[in-house]
């Protein structure tokens, strides 16, 4: 594929004009990106945005992306979501070669630099307490108040300073702050804290520091380290470039980097914060992080949502400056829209109702069936016929409404890719449940078209009791029950407490037991589903990862 052919399948947004104009202008020749995920957490898919937008940018413009750890907090940070993190970006389908980086990797560099800003009297050791430094910070309205500690001099700063790196005082005993302007009406510039005592073990640096540079300081300089051109985040950080800046005009770092800010993703019904979805995991309202029903790429790839289709719903959204919130219906059509076009259908019956064919004494008899509609490349597969058979307890009723064109009695209705069938009677047991439906069929209809041209309201699927492999069959519903979760406080308290549903008797074909649980597959007229990671042979668990139409938009 040539560049300019990926550029236009990305489409357009403000952030490739400002490439272009950079390398119109020959201010930049390549062009260098980065996401930098915090690992505090499983990405989710707002970080897909980011991820797709970046790398995308990187191989459009034959640049590269790097993936960056942000790595400043030990305090939240695990090896569990460092590694969760590589297998989820790698599995969104990108690749970042050998420019795998981490903030900590700078952290003896950072140090230096914050060295340089005491000697140039650009920061100084603060003793108040955090709680002294928040209340000083003055407000949207008020200007903040200058520290007691902010006229110390450069030596005794930089004795303190490395004090507190050499462990001689205990957290939050002392900060490293920048000495900027404590009256400026950007709150990021009232003397940020570029450091922190924190005797806390590292994932990658142990024990070696015991003071660690805050977001803000090491986000711009591992940026200049990095070489990146183009920084893009989210614009929360719009407030912040006027720190960065400031931080790399200030510091003798090798590369001027831009940052730019584009709108968070947003998707109704869902949660994107981590925090929201670490309290989902830790208090156990969800199986886990890759808990089907969550928003994660985790819980998404264990729903059987492909890639691909993130990647084309991402594209989709597009890339603007604007917050807004997109349509959860969007991106199930986005699932949809792929699936249809690679799933293998088969059949299964989710509610099973037993059929008996009164008239039918064959064996062994095994039919067609045609594996994808549209796709004839995909071939045909057989599958077994017999006298008891099960359907769907939806397809019948037994006083049928006016627009109900399924199975009822005296009814005749198409078993698809096999013969019609009429139903007699129904059986009930003494609670007067129906357990069973006697029917008979027509053996000239085999391959479902009648020689007497007579036509039949409804084609109904079905499984041969003999054969089919019983199955349990999860479907999942939206995990919040309203559009804006959280909109009135307490994300906990939105939760649909009927967000999954377990189907534990269901009967799936015989071809299904045999598939592999990276297969997508669409169960006729019920939807996509996905073999679970937890199903073993003798015991199958599918996934619904979407139901064929969307049910939502109508109610
Ligand atoms: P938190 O919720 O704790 O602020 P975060 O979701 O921003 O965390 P990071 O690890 O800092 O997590 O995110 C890595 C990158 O992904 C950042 O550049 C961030 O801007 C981007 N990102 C995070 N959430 C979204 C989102 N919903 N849409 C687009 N980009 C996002
Ligand atoms: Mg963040």
């Amino acid at each position: 594929m040539s560049a300019d052919s990926r550029v236009s399948e990305a489409g357009r947004d403000f952030i490739r004009d400002i490439i272009d104009d950079d390398r119109a202008a020959g201010r930049t020749a390549v062009i260098v990106t980065r996401f930098p995920p915090e690992p505090n957490g499983y990405l989710h898919i707002g970080h897909a945005k980011s991820i797709c937008l970046n790398f995308g940018i990187a191989q459009e413009y034959g640049g590269h992306c790097a993936l960056r750890f942000d790595d400043t907090n030990p305090a939240k940070e695990e090896q569990e979501f460092i590694d969760a993190i590589m297998r989820d970006v790698r599995w969104l389908g990108f690749d970042w070669g050998r420019h795998l980086h981490h903030a900590s990797d700078y952290f003896e560099q950072l140090y230096r630099w914050a060295e340089h800003l005491i000697q140039t009297g650009f920061a100084y050791v603060d003793d108040q307490t955090a709680g002294e430094i928040r209340a000083n910070r003055g407000s949207l309205t008020e200007p903040g108040r200058d520290s007691p500690f902010r006229g110390r001099a450069i030596a005794e700063n930089l004795d303190l300073f490395r004090r507190m790196r050499a462990g001689e005082y205990p957290n939050g005993a002392r900060t490293l702050r920048a000495r900027i302007d404590m009256a400026s009406g950007n709150i990021n510039l009232r003397d940020p804290i570029l450091y922190r005592i924190l005797h806390a073990n590292h994932p990658r640096t142990g024990d070696q520091w015991c003071i660690y540079p805050t977001y803000d300081f090491a986000h711009g300089q591992s940026d200049a380290i990095e070489g990146v051109t183009h920084s893009l985040c989210t614009l929360e950080f719009e407030d912040h470039r006027p720190l960065y800046d400031w931080l790399l005009e200030h510091l003798p770092v090798p590369s001027r980097p831009h940052q730019y800010e584009f709108a968070r993703l947003n998707i109704g019904y869902t949660v994107l914060s981590k925090r929201a979805l670490t309290t989902l995991v830790r208090d156990r309202h969800v199986d886990g992080w890759d808990d089907p029903r969550m928003p994660t790429l985790a819980g998404l790839r264990r729903r059987g949502v492909p890639p691909q289709a993130i990647r084309d719903f991402v594209r989709r959204v597009g890339v603007a400056r604007a917050n807004s919130v997109v349509d959860i219906a969007m991106f199930d059509f986005a699932v949809r829209e792929h699936l249809n076009k690679v799933a293998p259908r088969r059949m299964a019956v989710l509610r099973p109702l037993k059929v008996v064919i009164e008239n039918y004494d064959g064996s062994g008899e095994e039919l067609d069936a045609a594996n994808h509609p549209d796709d004839p490349s995909q071939g045909t597969r057989k599958i077994p016929f017999g006298r008891q058979l099960y359907i769907e307890r939806d397809d019948f009723m037994e006083h049928p409404p006016k627009k109900f064109f399924r199975l009822a009695p005296g009814r005749e209705v198409r078993l698809r890719y096999a013969y019609f069938l009429t139903c007699r009677e129904a059986v009930k047991d003494a609670a007067g449940e129906i357990v069973e439906l006697r029917c008979t069929y027509d053996p000239a209809t085999r391959g479902g078209n009648a020689p007497d041209g007579r036509k039949v309201a409804a084609t109904i699927h079905w499984v041969s009791a003999e054969h089919a492999a019983a199955a349990e069959v999860r479907l999942y519903h939206r995990l919040f029950d309203r559009p804006d979760p959280g909109a009135e406080g307490d994300v906990l308290a939105d939760l649909n407490p009927n967000s999954l549903e377990v189907l534990s008797d269901a009967r799936v074909e015989r071809a299904l037991a045999r598939s592999n649980a990276t297969e997508a597959v669409q169960f006729e007229r019920q939807g996509y589903f996905c073999r679970d990671s937890s199903s073993v042979p003798g015991r199958l668990v599918f996934n619904r990862t979407v139901a064929l139409r969307d049910s939502y938009s109508k109610a």
